[in-house]
């Protein structure tokens, strides 16, 4: 009792399972793509029955027939039509078996066979169209669809004048096994049939209760001879019955005109990089113009990354990689991807350890902002304490401290430091002698000019340092873009300096060839010198302009023509 118990809850929570997984959660539409085998009814020659009075053979007007349906269906999407034979040699012949094994080896999913009706003597009159189907009902597609399938045909047949002799199975006699399915039971018929339901050979064959029979359905259209002359006796009527047969397949399988169905999409962008909180709308485009529906439907792998909207609207949620589907929803095997990555925006104040600044001087913030490519705002806590301008030059105004925030408004990111402005006392105050300074950068200095030369000409307090940071490490000269520091007795960077040596514009403290490249790059438009202090030490004759003049003060200053003066 109990082992029957415990059965009935695996069984039922298997059937539980099958109906939430067979859901179709996806909510496009999908085109089936099925194989249809055609079979002209014989063929080469086997001329099947014949109307002596118009001299016209079965295998004609069966081929006929077969070529017209195979063109109305090949304008629908997702049917893939194979016919067993397109016409035969007078000399040839194509077996029955052959035939159904061109379905069984396509594993299609329909075989029709067509073929014309003759009674057995010209002196018997008959009239109508019948279809033979499989007698088998293990399955659904065997008997039960072949005869909807079947009645449909007839349906149509008759809107064009033909009788119905309805929907039939026809069984073996005989009791060998060859006449025989699987279970000893009586095969159909028809060889058509029951070579596609069985396969091949002389024996029982398969056991086809799992599915793999292919379901075959013989028409017979109309009778050669008789009154029924009358519906095939042109090429155009002909093509009619073909139609009648095709719009049936249509109608029981709902195929859509390829016109009608989206064969392709299109996005207007690749892979996107985008900014957590950052919004891109990505367009597609659905082809044939002619398609129905030309619906998207759009799908994030991963939405705690990514969000698309119905729109095709991305947001960036959260830092990571998710790929974006844009599926067609009249063919939901019609779709393209896309990856996503997402970056979470920051900025940092890069020099955070230079917190002093002296009254009256001033020191540059940089912010890093990684690959952002937008604008810092800066704004000073205390306004009275220390301003800050537009480019993050802080001036020490009043002693005291103040916080200096820089924010990307667009992202709503911040960072701050807190700047310390100090008093100095009379006999503390840096001067700089011989040099010119403005805004925090010096210049008018000789180009031989080391560490020991500026200590020298700075004068500082004598517990204070200078600290120079040099553009390379192998510079012995200070060149343009020296960052100087000083420093007091407790290691507090208090000022700070960047130098411009004229015509030393790769900052390395001598002037060489180097230097003139990078003018000539820069008139010849090759490499802007992007730099403003690089800019300013390009312009070696002060007129605001890189030009050749530059160029040729640099040349005749490392042809020992003419040296470049301080200034
Ligand atoms: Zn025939």
């Amino acid at each position: 009792m109990k082992i029957y118990a415990k059965k009935i809850v695996t069984t039922l929570i298997i059937i539980f399972l099958y109906i939430i997984f067979s859901k179709n959660l996806c909510f496009a539409e999908t085109v089936k793509t099925m194989t249809i085998v055609l079979d002209p009814g014989h063929g080469g020659h086997e001329f099947g029955s014949i109307n002596y009075d118009y001299g016209i053979m079965e295998k004609d007007i069966n081929l006929k027939t077969t070529r017209y349906l195979r063109d109305y269906l090949n304008n629908y999407y997702g049917i893939n039509i194979i016919m067993t034979h397109d016409g035969l040699a007078d000399n040839q012949e194509m077996e029955i078996v052959d035939r159904s094994m061109v379905a069984r080896n396509n594993n299609a999913d329909l075989l029709l066979c067509l073929h014309y009706n003759a009674t057995g003597s010209i002196y018997e009159e008959a009239n109508g169209a019948e279809v033979y189907v499989t007698s088998r009902r293990e399955q659904y597609k065997y008997y039960d669809e072949s005869k909807e399938i079947g009645e449909l045909i007839l349906r149509n047949l008759g809107r064009i004048g033909i009788a119905s002799r309805g929907v039939k199975t026809r069984l073996c006699n005989d009791t060998e096994e060859k006449w025989q399915y699987y279970d000893g039971s009586r095969a159909d018929y028809y060889g058509i049939i029951r070579y596609c339901m069985k396969g091949p050979g002389d024996d029982r064959g398969i056991n086809f209760s799992n599915g793999s029979g292919i379901q075959a359905i013989l028409i017979e259209h109309a009778f050669i001879r008789g009154s029924d002359f009358q519906f095939i006796n042109t090429d155009e009527k002909l093509k009619r019955i073909g139609e009648a047969d095709g719009q049936a397949i249509v109608e029981h399988f709902n195929l859509k005109l390829k016109t009608e169905v989206p064969n392709s999409i299109t996005l207007d962008k690749d892979d996107l990089t985008l900014f957590v909180g950052e919004k891109q709308t990505v367009n597609a485009t659905i082809k044939p113009d002619s398609a129905k529906n030309k619906k998207v439907i759009w799908k994030s792998s991963d939405s705690s990354i990514v969000k698309v909207d119905e729109n095709g609207v991305i947001e960036a949620i959260a830092e990571g990689t998710a790929k974006v589907t844009a599926i067609a929803d009249g063919n939901e095997a019609i779709k393209k991807e896309i990856t996503v990555n997402t970056i979470q925006p920051h900025i940092d104040i890069e020099n955070g350890a230079e917190t002093s600044v002296i009254e009256g001087n001033k020191i540059q913030l940089f912010t890093d902002i990684g690959k952002l490519d937008c604008d810092v705002v800066w704004k000073s806590e205390d306004e009275n304490i220390a301003s800050v301008d537009s480019n993050g030059l802080v001036q020490g105004l009043k002693a005291g401290n103040t916080k200096i925030t820089a924010t990307i408004e667009k992202f709503n990111v911040e960072a701050s430091i807190t700047i310390n402005v100090t008093k100095l006392s009379e006999e503390q105050k840096i001067e700089i002698i011989d040099y010119k300074e403005e805004n925090g950068v010096i210049s008018n200095f000789d180009r031989e000019t080391n560490k020991e030369n500026f200590i020298k000409h700075f004068n500082i307090p004598k517990d204070f340092e200078i600290n120079i940071t040099y553009l390379s490490k192998d510079n012995i000269y200070v060149g343009t873009s020296a960052k100087i520091e000083i420093l007091d007795s407790d290691k507090n960077v208090v000022q700070t300096y960047i130098t411009k040596l004229y015509g030393d514009v790769d900052g390395d403290g001598i002037i060489t060839a180097r230097d003139y490249t990078f003018i000539k790059n820069d008139i010849m438009n090759l490499k802007k010198i992007s730099s403003e202090i690089m800019k300013s030490t390009a312009d070696v004759d002060n007129d605001n302009v890189i030009t050749t003049r530059d160029y040729t003060f640099i040349k005749n200053d490392i042809m020992n023509l003419k040296k470049i003066e301080k200034r």
